[in-house]
């Protein structure tokens, strides 16, 4: 712990933590601040939960019994309930994993992982799922959801069973200062419970990132680390809508079928389909939080960056052309014959942007207005002010590297007994379960390892 970080009273002990949440009816065990934890988790994210899970399954597999030496474990968290932005990933639904594995859609230090991202990891992960904590999965479009369709079966599964497997909780208590004496490490929190002093042989570090700080993931435990010597690798929202220079105001609200691509000084970095949404700062959508990935540094840089959208892609754009430019076709007013290509409110939008009365007659439409509402149709252009921020963003890019972590243990190399998993590591991916794999497969390995490490300790 450095000095300063030791919030005022940090030393005074307390017996005991608030029980919390409700949600399961009766109150977690709650800290025991006299004892030395065997392992303390610092998060009950998707990672903390699934690191505390795999932590004492192994203690009971290992042991045949519920309590006993190494199995002591606290978890805890500033907020005052496990897993709250688990709780409203995918909508709401939770889209827990992929259906398959692809290592395309990872990104930072995934490839160093072989062993946690890969097939056969999925396939265990979907094991524990199905067969271990009563969640059956079912896909759709390529993702894994529970077959509730409801988040909540996720949280509650995993919370429940290190519940029932005898997990103490420390929530609503934010950790602001670690150190370590000895074997043993030191957490100071504050919050709700006041001002706490922990103990614990062993730490897994489960502290999410820096997006959506609303739901508790504010990138302090960066800071814990740095405390400890751990290099962190700078960070970036990603996963985020993006702010364009000049939004077009009057098409706020249209949400289209197109395909976007992204270009740093002028050269192609990525390309994506789906559902764009048109905002008054600019563009969202899955698709084009896809897209964010692939600029989120370059923006950061101060790069030039630009979006085209093509809302007719493929054989569209020539059907579109055909259409508009047919001498055949009755002549109706420009707006009308767009309605038939475009929704409605993008092409009053167009037409304004082009300067076309919005009366003219179709046949009456000079050849040049007619090439701009095809350019617009096929490759509206917008110059990238910025990425809506850390508030917005999914996920954060960056984070504590490979060269920090035992990658198949993920025990953080400098210290004893200490581990890290989910957000807070070098690893991100595109949407579609692909990160919620990373927080739970990282999550198990760390748990199993910090036991494993346990054990070897008892029966030395
Ligand atoms: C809106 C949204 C939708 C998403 N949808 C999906 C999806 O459908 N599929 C998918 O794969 N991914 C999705 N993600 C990403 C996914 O949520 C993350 O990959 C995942 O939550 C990371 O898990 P984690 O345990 O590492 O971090 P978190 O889930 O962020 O958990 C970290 C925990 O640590 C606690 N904490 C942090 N610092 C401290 C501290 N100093 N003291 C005490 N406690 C602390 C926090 O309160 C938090 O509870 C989504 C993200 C968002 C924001």
């Amino acid at each position: 712990m450095s000095s300063d970080r030791r919030p005022e009273g940090a030393k005074k002990r307390q017996r005991s933590v608030r029980p919390e949440p409700a949600d399961l009816k009766s109150a977690p065990a709650a800290a025991d601040l006299q004892s030395v934890y065997d392992a303390a988790v610092l998060g009950a994210g998707a990672s903390g939960l699934a690191a505390s899970y795999s932590y004492l399954r192994r203690c009971i597999e290992g042991r045949g019994e519920r309590s006993g030496p190494g199995k002591k474990l606290l978890i805890i968290d500033s907020n005052g309930a496990p897993g709250k932005k688990l709780s409203v990933t995918g909508n709401g639904r939770c889209n827990l994993l992929p259906e398959s594995f692809d290592a395309k859609n990872y990104f930072g230090d995934a490839a160093a992982y072989p062993r946690l991202l890969s097939p056969g990891r999925l396939e265990q992960c979907v094991r524990v799922f199905e067969h271990e904590l009563g969640v059956p999965l079912v896909a759709e479009d390529g993702r894994l959801y529970p077959l509730s369709n409801r988040a909540e079966s996720v949280v509650t599964a995993l919370y429940s069973a290190v519940r029932a497997m005898g997990a103490f909780f420390c929530l609503g208590s934010r950790v602001v200062g670690i150190s370590k004496h000895g074997d043993d490490y030191e957490l100071l929190t504050e919050g709700e419970n006041g001002a706490l002093s922990i103990k614990a042989r062993s730490v897994i570090f489960a502290f999410g990132g820096r997006s959506y700080p609303e739901k508790g993931s504010d990138g302090s435990g960066f800071g814990l680390l740095g405390d400890l010597g751990v290099r962190v690798t700078p960070t970036y929202p990603s996963l985020t809508a993006v702010e364009v220079e000049k939004p077009i105001k009057a098409m706020d609200g249209v949400r289209a079928k197109a395909a976007v691509s992204a270009y740093v000084s002028g050269e192609k970095v990525c390309g994506f389909s789906g559902e764009v949404q048109f905002t008054s700062y600019g563009l969202s959508g899955v698709c084009v939080m896809q897209l964010s990935r692939y600029i989120t540094r370059s923006v950061t840089e101060g790069r030039s960056v630009t979006v085209k959208v093509c809302l007719l892609p493929g054989d569209c754009a020539e059907k579109a052309r055909n259409i508009l430019f047919s001498e055949n076709l009755p002549d109706v007013s420009v707006v009308d014959r767009l309605t038939g290509l475009v929704p409605k409110k993008t092409a009053v939008s167009f037409i304004k942007l082009a300067g076309i009365d919005p009366d003219a007659r179709i046949l009456s439409l000079p050849e040049g207005k007619k090439e701009l509402l095809m350019k617009y149709m096929t490759g509206l252009e917008y110059l990238v002010k910025d990425l809506r921020g850390y508030d917005y963003a999914q996920i954060t890019a960056g984070g504590v590297p490979v060269s920090e972590v035992d990658a198949s243990t993920m025990e953080l190399k400098r210290l004893g007994n200490c581990y890290i998993c989910g957000e807070a590591c070098n690893v991100d991916a595109l949407c579609g379960g692909n990160n919620l794999f990373w927080a739970f497969s990282s999550g198990f390995a760390a748990g199993e390892a910090a036991y494993e490490a346990r054990r070897g300790l008892h029966s030395s």
